[in-house]
């Protein structure tokens, strides 16, 4: 594991990814397409039907804006597969037919957001869609914060567990192997009675910080909750997993803490298939190296017994 520039997290708004929106439409519409420009929005035009399947999962559009006279557009089966899709994507429809409420009404009922006709609502199209893309922009980035620890910025116990049904899953179907390590800090109740608990935190973070910089794109480094920390690592063996605990825990107890001094951690390693076959058993395989560790004195590495084959008849 080699150090890697520190990376933040939190999504700044300044640093915001531009919003998308996918055009389904048979005339290409400048104006609509030049506006949102303006206000930060790119938009990706489609002339056809089947084109707008092909590049809603390229694209994956923040909302769609379609007008009903595209060749090979069928609004309601579009409308139904956006309602039913993960992620909601909102859809507007426009059309050269006069607004009106039956047609807005039908619109809505269809699962649309609302209709708007064009050329004469293009000002109201334009708002709507910059006022939708926004509120989904400002979900999915709800969404994001939900799933990260607020004191550190590490993935938290809700998106650790989901990592690591994922990574289990990946040694069932394709056996690509993988490893946990769980690491506790040492002594950190004898650091916040010394010297208060926000001192505690900065512990906490800078060891936070540590990690997201040794970890790889693949890997997820989590905060488990308290002073426990959890490392997953994608596609890695026991033994190499093993080193790479070694190194963390040099790295760790190498550095100093401003006003505390070294902070060292215990860490417990278990691999998957070499310790445990399922997510669970890659749990506690892990959690149980690391009460190895606690009891061994701390700032060590354990490593999980490996997996017994199971006994005829037991
Ligand atoms: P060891 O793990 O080595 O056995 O000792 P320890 O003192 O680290 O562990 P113990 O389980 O006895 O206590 C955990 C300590 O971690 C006490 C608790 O106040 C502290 N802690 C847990 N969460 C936080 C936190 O968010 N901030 C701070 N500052 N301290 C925390
Ligand atoms: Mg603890
Ligand atoms: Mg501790």
């Amino acid at each position: 594991m080699t150090p890697r520039p520190e990376k933040d997290p939190i999504t700044k708004p300044s640093e915001r990814a531009r919003g998308r929106v996918l055009l389904i439409a048979g005339d290409k519409q400048p104006q609509f397409i030049d506006a949102l420009s303006l206000r930060g929005i790119d938009v990706f035009g489609v002339s056809n039907g089947a084109a707008a399947m092909v590049s809603m999962t390229r694209t994956r559009p923040h909302l769609v804006v379609a007008h009903a006279a595209t060749r090979g557009l069928r609004i309601k089966e579009l409308s139904k597969m956006l309602a039913q899709s993960e992620d909601g994507i909102p859809l507007i429809l426009a059309g050269s037919e006069p607004s009106s409420v039956p047609l807005r009404l039908g619109a809505i009922v269809e699962g649309a957001f609302d209709y708007f006709t064009l050329p004469a609502e293009l000002d109201l199209l334009i708002e709507r869609t910059q006022q939708l893309v926004l509120l989904r922009q400002k979900i999915d980035q709800l969404r994001a914060d939900a799933d990260l620890d607020s004191l550190t910025g590490l993935a938290n116990r809700r998106r650790f567990r989901v990592a690591l049904a994922r990574e289990v899953e990946r040694w069932r179907r394709y056996r690509v192997p993988c490893a946990l390590l769980m690491l506790d800090i040492d002594h950190l109740k004898a650091v916040n009675d010394k010297f208060g608990h926000p001192v505690g935190d900065m512990v906490i973070r800078q060891i936070a910080q540590t990690l997201r910089e040794v970890s790889r794109d693949n890997d997820t480094a989590a905060r488990l909750g308290g002073e426990e920390f959890a490392m997953l690592l994608a596609g890695v063996d026991l033994q190499r997993a093993v080193s790479a605990a070694e190194r963390l825990r040099s790295v760790l107890g190498g550095k100093r803490v401003e006003g505390v001094g070294a902070v060292t951690v215990s860490i417990g390693v278990a691999g998957c298939p070499e310790n445990a076959t399922t997510e669970r058993m890659l749990y506690s395989a892990s959690d149980g190296a690391l009460y190895v560790s606690k009891n061994a004195g701390r700032d060590r590495v354990s490593v999980a017994p490996p997996l017994q084959e199971k006994l005829p008849g037991v």
